[in-house]
């Protein structure tokens, strides 16, 4: 029996219904990017044919309907992170922008000489880069979370790092190369029990698991809308009220202002402070069909489907000799990440191409957590909801083929 309804969800995207190198396409890199259905490109059109304008200040009726659906996005967004008001959620370019305002405000007022930032070796490159450039400007130190063999966050080690020198903690909710989901409750409580602030790395996370940002008590959670179906170029920070209004604005410009004068600016209230310049509003105004798409599958349905999947082709993968997974999380999402002896990834990323496979081969953009598993990089396959059985199959079979030529 069907969790969801396969053959109509397939048919809201329309880019799969394409051949590659002769064969019909198979896209396993969701974790990179997952596909949009034709509500959103509906969304994005309608926008441009209709209502295209500068939003917040016009006073004419297309500039009131693009701020209308911009704020509207906001409030969806609100809810899909439940977050208590619309002023904690600040639009972004993507998760990497919402670390790097994290890092450039917060971390520049309120993280000084001596005092520690904690990650871990979990994380992508865009959860580690910022931080280390705060280090490096102020003398912080920055430690990092070890990860077991199976691929989960060392939690007895983790409690050994923290102390009061802990100013900040800096974690993914779930890892793009491993799949891994880490307990990020726990991970916040024991933070907040030194005084420590927590920012949660949600990009890979929002499109698999139910968040609810307050009762994970974080005080700021990024994620991208093009990893949930929505367009790319724009994502959403959550941040509490209070820090935000203590953090000092990000950039200068337009629509953060109150008021300016050469000889002093004053600053925009929540969120308007931290969202400098004429904002993605085409890509907003869609992010919010990519939600309500999702509602209306049901988000429990497509993590049922996508873990189903999930399990499937692990017991096929692990069927294939000299094949090795690389996290075996006891909680993860659908992201199978793997290696096969004798054979580099790429080759294997470059063969499946041709048999129209798609799937994602090297470091992930996790260079430490490959070094970690001592490996170059991983062939990673990651499920979202229009995928199929029979995809997995062909993956399988694909698998096979590159065995026999290469191995
Ligand atoms: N963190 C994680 C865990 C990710 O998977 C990604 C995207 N691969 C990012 C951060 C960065 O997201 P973006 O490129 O959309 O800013």
């Amino acid at each position: 029996t069907e969790i969801v309804d396969i053959q109509k969800i397939r048919a809201d995207f329309p880019v799969l219904d394409q051949e590659i190198n002769g064969k019909k396409l198979v896209y396993f890199d969701n974790a990179a990017t997952t596909q949009k259905p034709i509500a959103v490109i509906n969304a994005l059109k309608h926008y441009y044919e209709f209502d295209n304008a500068n939003i917040h200040r016009g006073i004419h009726t297309l500039a009131e309907r693009a701020t209308r659906d911009f704020e509207a996005t906001r409030e969806a967004v609100r809810k899909f992170l439940g977050a208590a008001s619309t002023e904690e959620i600040i639009f972004t370019s993507g998760t990497t922008n919402g670390i790097n305002l994290v890092a450039s405000t917060y971390g520049r007022k309120f993280i000084k000489e001596g005092d520690e930032i904690i990650i871990s070796g979990l994380e992508h490159h865009s959860n580690i880069v910022p931080w280390q450039m705060l280090c490096e400007e102020k003398g912080i130190n920055l430690k990092v979370i070890p990860v077991n063999d199976r691929g989960e966050l060392d939690m007895e080690v983790y409690d050994q790092l923290l102390s009061e020198k802990v100013k900040l903690v800096s974690v993914n909710h779930v890892s793009n190369a491993l799949g891994t989901i880490n307990p990020v409750k726990e991970i916040i409580a024991k933070a907040h029990a030194v005084g420590a602030v927590v920012m949660i790395d949600g990009a890979q996370a929002t499109s698999h698991l139910d968040i609810d940002v307050q009762d994970l008590d974080a005080d700021f959670y990024a994620f991208s809308a093009h990893k949930l179906y929505g367009p790319t170029g724009v994502g959403a920070l959550y941040g509490k009220k209070a820090l935000l209004e203590a953090m000092p604005p990000y950039m200068g410009g337009g629509e953060m202002i109150k008021e300016v004068t050469f000889e002093k600016t004053t600053y925009n209230e929540l969120p308007y402070k931290f969202e400098a310049g004429t904002p993605n509003i085409a890509d907003v105004v869609a992010l919010k069909a990519a939600l309500e798409y999702m509602d209306s599958i049901g988000r429990d349905k497509i993590a049922a489907h996508e873990d189903m999947l999930l399990q499937y082709a692990t017991e096929q993968l692990l069927q294939i000799e000299g094949l090795r997974m690389i996290g075996e999380a006891k909680n993860k999402v659908s992201v199978a990440s793997f290696v096969i002896e004798g054979i580099h990834p790429q080759d294997i990323g470059v063969l499946l191409d041709n048999l129209g496979v798609a799937v994602r081969t090297g470091h992930h953009c996790t260079q430490p957590l490959m070094k970690r598993f001592n490996i170059l990089g991983t062939t990673r396959a990651s499920f979202a909801v229009y995928n199929t059985i029979e995809e997995v199959d062909r993956l399988i079979a694909g698998l096979h083929r590159v065995k026999k030529m290469l191995a």
